[in-house]
């Protein structure tokens, strides 16, 4: 068989959902330059197929830039002392709640850095009045916590986990995320899935080290962990880290990972994130012809959206209703809509 041969029998079976080996996985992700159409429009096929047209939206809340952490690419590490840090209130979160509730996205997805200040009775108070007072269906994404403090949250009525396992190079972990373990970040994954909840996992693409092998075992991990959410982004270095300067304007790759992601993984959701769209003016609507299609517009208060400073750049300036309303234009452009309702992965 030509190798060209091999490149279209490989997409073929990539596309009808055939097990994929590691190999396999390499391979999609080193096909010559030619075949990135191609994959693309088998992974968006896939989605199609899979998800439908619809892009569900969730609505991000980041109410802590306080992190106990130090990860090496991380503008909220705690070693970045340029970083003027905030709260909101218990208040403040429930009215942005409140607002995204009006605006009829069904889920809100509360983030933050490694903030003790939050105890497990904060949170759970927190996930009980958003409950009680807009319904919202409920997305954490607060770091590792005990097996104690996810089963709280849950009996609180928090029904969905983001927690990204980064990357599943051991040594590059270790690296990254000082006194972290990665075994300790899985086995909070496993514990969330165990659970019950609906459980997102995810890399970052294009850190420093990183081969396509790890990123094929990336693949693996969301595979194996059947996790019901992938969050897929570019590393964007940020200036007050020691990261900076190792800049990453390869917006393919990511795309690529995504796309084999859809392929491997089959239905599930997949956003196009907000640090695509800020490597790439054209990020979000080039990942959702990838085969993501769930985006996350931020609905953080202007005074302190600014602050939350992971990389540097973030898109999308105005408020989260008029983002919302630029996005549905976009979104018509490539024939997809728009859909407020909770968007659970199919069984
Ligand atoms: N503290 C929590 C959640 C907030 S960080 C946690 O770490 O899980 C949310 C995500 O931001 C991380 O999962 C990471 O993948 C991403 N992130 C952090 N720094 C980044 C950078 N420089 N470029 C791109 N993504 C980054
Ligand atoms: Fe903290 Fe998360 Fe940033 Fe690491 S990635 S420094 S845990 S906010």
């Amino acid at each position: 068989m030509s190798i060209s041969d091999k490149n279209e029998n490989l997409l073929i079976k990539a596309e009808a959902g055939k097990d994929l080996t590691r190999e396999d996985i390499i391979a999609l992700l080193k096909l010559p330059f030619k075949y990135s159409a191609a994959l693309y429009l088998a992974a968006d096929r896939v989605r199609k197929q899979q998800m439908g047209d619809e892009i569900f939206l969730r609505g991000i809340i980041e109410f802590s830039n306080h992190c106990e952490r130090n990860c090496l690419y991380c503008g909220l590490r705690k070693g970045n002392t340029n970083l003027s840090r905030y709260r909101m209130t218990e208040d403040e979160i429930l009215a942005t709640a409140a607002q995204i509730k009006k605006t009829g996205v069904p889920t809100v997805v509360l983030q933050s850095g490694e903030d003790s200040f939050f105890s497990q009775d904060i949170v759970c108070r927190l996930i009980e009045r958003i409950r009680k007072e807009t319904d919202l269906i409920i997305t954490l994404s607060i770091g590792e916590r005990s097996l104690n403090d996810y089963q709280a949250f849950q009996h609180a009525g928090a029904n969905r986990y983001l927690l990204k396992h980064e990357t599943a190079s051991r040594e590059l972990y270790k690296y990254l995320r000082p006194g972290c373990d990665w075994e300790n970040r899985l086995q909070c994954l496993r514990h969330l899935k165990q659970l019950g909840f609906e459980t997102g996992t995810g890399n970052m693409v294009g850190l420093p080290g990183q081969t396509q092998e790890i990123l094929a075992d990336d693949l693996l991990v969301m595979k194996l962990l059947n996790a019901d959410m992938l969050g897929i982004g570019p590393f964007i270095a940020h200036p007050d880290t020691p990261l900076a300067g190792i800049d990453n304007d390869d917006i393919e790759l990511t795309l690529r990972v995504l796309a084999v992601a859809r392929l491997l993984t089959r239905n599930t959701n997949i956003p196009a994130t907000t640090a695509l769209a800020t490597l790439h003016p054209q990020g979000r609507l080039l990942a959702l012809q990838a085969g993501a299609n769930v985006v996350m517009p931020d609905f953080t208060p202007e005074i302190y959206k600014s602050r939350y400073d992971i990389y540097p750049g973030r898109a999308d300036v105005g408020s989260a209703v008029e983002i919302i309303s630029r996005l549905e234009k976009d979104f018509q452009s490539i024939g997809r809509t728009l859909l407020y309702s909770p968007g659970h992965r199919p069984n």
